[in-house]
């Protein structure tokens, strides 16, 4: 047995078998096919090779030009193999014989060609098994195609274990296959964990090196409360996990109670509580938790996992649905941000040293008004089937919102011009996740009519700490005094000209920090559906008069470490004798 500590990114318990997917490529799995199927098997396999025959090729003339011929004759040996007819007469009867998908079949030749020529004396044949191994994986990923449909090809429940997963990789996973998954790098408000919580998927990232230390079938635990893996646990860990897991459900569904009741203070302050909504499919959930409306709809989603970009007809009936779907509660869009952790592999965007710092979100869609204006219109057209209201992510000042609004009034103009229908009313909002923006939004308050905290990049910009790296995670610290410094900012700026401010990012959601964050003054919240009813539980169980004196007190403190150590307390206190998940988290280490 051997226990790891990660970051804890989506709560609850998983234990199951793992499969490992290495750096690249997924182990991958026998996938019967019927008979009928084998000559499209077949033309898959002749197709994949033909494609890696031309990248392949491409690749070659690049290097001569470049390098020269000399440095792009290894991939003569590349080429050799795609033409080698033994090992595709190898596959084809292999395929016919066991009737398994061809990806399968393939893999599997595969390795018995590189553990033969590893085993033989000469020298040159043995330098060979990088380069098959090479040219093997190109052949398996023109075969699989991205690397998220291989993950939605799965046919056995497992947990994950990769180095990294992009957040369009967790997009399609399913429940019902990938039971929780655990990976060396990320941090806690990255794409993928944000998309591990709203699929339900437990999950652990930033481990370092699970990889190395977990072997496919290894039995597994991930722990995503207190962000640990256990490897093949004995019986009393195991057993332990399996109550641990039972608690969490049970405290889930003593909290759905409530999830109807309004999330009111004792004092009758009314907070609006909302979810973020990633993809349509969402919804149900999200109903069934009881929001009271979308507070974030990330429609970057819609861009992900697909060759081709959606047109604004397809946008706008997903839209329109989710809208129609939540009539008459309201659905707040956020228009596309691309970029930081979330690209399109048919965009080609280009690699940036600092892609969060980069070309993403509003700055990309102001440079690309022939992707952004269709967007606008599909938000305006779905805006006359329900409530709906509109915003734009990582604005930095008021240059970018003018310019912004400028395309959204030519988009209504047009509509306008044609008799299509849209809401003339639609309320406007500007995400606040910049430092400038926070600093300024007195300033961007003229032009807009709410406010949304987008907690997840405010901390990483004002604290310079990534986001995504577990490096320094321990300086991405949503309690420290200059975050709260901020918060009380923009709330304060925004009430004085009678706006609403929400909060998005996923600090809403943590229910050590809501008694601070209701005392600061939040008209909203918008967290992943299934935080919903605690939060709403915490908000039920406090007087609006006390959170805004422990509000006032946390932001004397001096440390992010005294803050939190000082609203746990509190938490505590609140959350006695009750089943809050909050309460499952294991103490130890910060008492220790
Ligand atoms: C945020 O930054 O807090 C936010 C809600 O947006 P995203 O996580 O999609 O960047
Ligand atoms: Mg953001």
């Amino acid at each position: 047995m051997k226990l790891l500590k990660g970051i804890a990114a989506s709560a609850g318990i998983a234990v199951g078998k793992a499969l490992l997917l290495d750096h690249e490529d997924l182990r991958v799995p026998p996938r019967p096919v019927d008979e009928a199927a084998v000559p499209n098997e077949i033309m898959r396999f002749e197709d994949a090779l033909t494609r890696t025959r031309a990248q392949i090729l491409k690749i070659q003339n690049q290097i001569t030009k470049e390098l020269g011929r000399e440095h792009a004759e290894i991939f003569d040996a590349h080429l050799m193999l795609i033409e080698d007819r033994t090992l595709i007469e190898e596959v084809i009867g292999q395929l016919k014989k066991t009737r398994l998908s061809v990806e399968y079949v393939f893999s599997q030749a595969l390795r018995k060609y590189t553990a033969a020529l590893a085993k033989v004396g000469d020298e040159y044949l043995r330098e060979r098994v990088a380069d098959i191994n090479d040219v093997g994986r190109r052949i398996l990923r023109n075969l699989m195609g991205e690397r998220g449909t291989r993950i939605d090809q799965l046919t056995e429940r497992v947990v994950l274990i990769a180095y990294d997963l992009s957040p369009s990789d967790t997009a399609v996973m399913h429940k019902r296959d990938v039971i929780g998954f655990a990976t060396d790098i990320g941090g806690r408000t990255s794409h993928t964990a944000i998309m591990a919580k709203s699929r339900e998927v437990p999950a652990v990232v930033g481990l370092e090196n699970v990889t190395q230390l977990i072997k496919d079938g290894d039995e597994v635990i991930i722990d995503g409360i207190d962000g640990v893996v256990v490897i093949n646990p004995d019986r009393d860990t195991r057993e332990a996990y399996l109550t641990k897991r039972e608690e969490y459900i049970a405290s889930g569904r003593e909290f759905m109670k409530i999830k109807d009741s309004p999330a009111v203070t004792l004092d009758k302050r009314k907070i609006a509580l909302c979810a973020n909504l990633e993809l349509p499919d969402e919804i149900e959930s999200i109903q069934s938790h009881g929001a009271e409306g979308i507070g974030l709809f990330r429609t970057e989603y819609l861009f992900l996992n697909r060759k081709t970009l959606p047109n604004e007809e397809e946008q706008f009936f997903s839209y329109k649905t989710v809208v129609a779907q939540m009539k008459p509660r309201p659905v707040t869009i956020r228009t596309l941000d691309l970029g930081g952790d979330k690209f399109l592999s048919q965009l080609e965007m280009p690699r940036e040293m600092n892609p969060f710092l980069g070309w993403r979100a509003i700055r990309f869609c102001l440079a690309m008004p022939e992707i952004f204006k269709p967007q606008l219109r599909a938000i305006l057209r779905a805006s006359a089937f329900g409530k709906t209201r509109l915003m734009y992510p990582m604005i930095s000042g008021l240059e970018e919102l003018r310019a912004a609004n400028d395309l959204l009034n030519d988009c209504k103009r047009e509509l306008h011009k044609k008799g299509v229908p849209y809401d003339p009313k639609i309320e406007l909002g500007a995400m606040i996740e910049i430092p400038s923006a926070a600093l300024t939004c007195d300033l961007l308050a003229d032009e807009v009519s709410f406010f949304s905290i987008g907690t997840n990049d405010l901390i990483q910009y004002a604290l310079a700490a990534d986001r995504v790296n577990e490096k320094i995670a321990y300086l991405y610290d949503p309690a420290h005094p200059a975050v709260l410094r901020l918060l009380r900012n923009i709330i304060v700026s925004g009430h004085r000209k009678k706006m609403r401010v929400s909060m998005c990012g996923e600090m809403a959601g943590d229910p050590e920090l809501t008694i601070i964050l209701v005392g600061l003054g939040l008209d909203e919240m918008s967290i992943s559906a299934v935080l919903l009813p605690e939060i709403k539980a915490i908000i039920r169980s406090i007087k609006f008069s006390t959170a805004q004196r422990i509000a006032k007190e946390a932001l004397k403190f001096r440390t992010g470490k005294e803050v939190m150590s000082f609203a746990r307390e509190h938490f505590r206190q609140l959350s006695k004798g009750k089943s809050f998940y909050g309460n499952l988290r294991d103490r130890r280490e910060e008492t220790a």
